[in-house]
């Protein structure tokens, strides 16, 4: 269990606060992040290792 850290953000140089984790679908989910500073929303799609890897066609 070792989440990668959350981005930092390019103007402020803090580190975002993930807020919302909502899953795209199998292996795959969204992740937002906001700067505490700012309040700029990023938005990062997570793939997970632990699906298979399947992804052709
Ligand atoms: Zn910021």
């Amino acid at each position: 269990m070792n989440a990668a850290p959350p981005p930092m953000c390019f103007r402020c140089g803090v580190a975002r606060e993930l807020v919302l984790v909502s899953p795209l679908g199998p292996g795959l989910e969204l992740r937002q992040y906001t700067c505490p500073k700012c309040g700029k929303v990023l938005r990062l799609k997570i793939r997970h290792d632990s699906a298979r890897h399947s992804d052709g066609a």
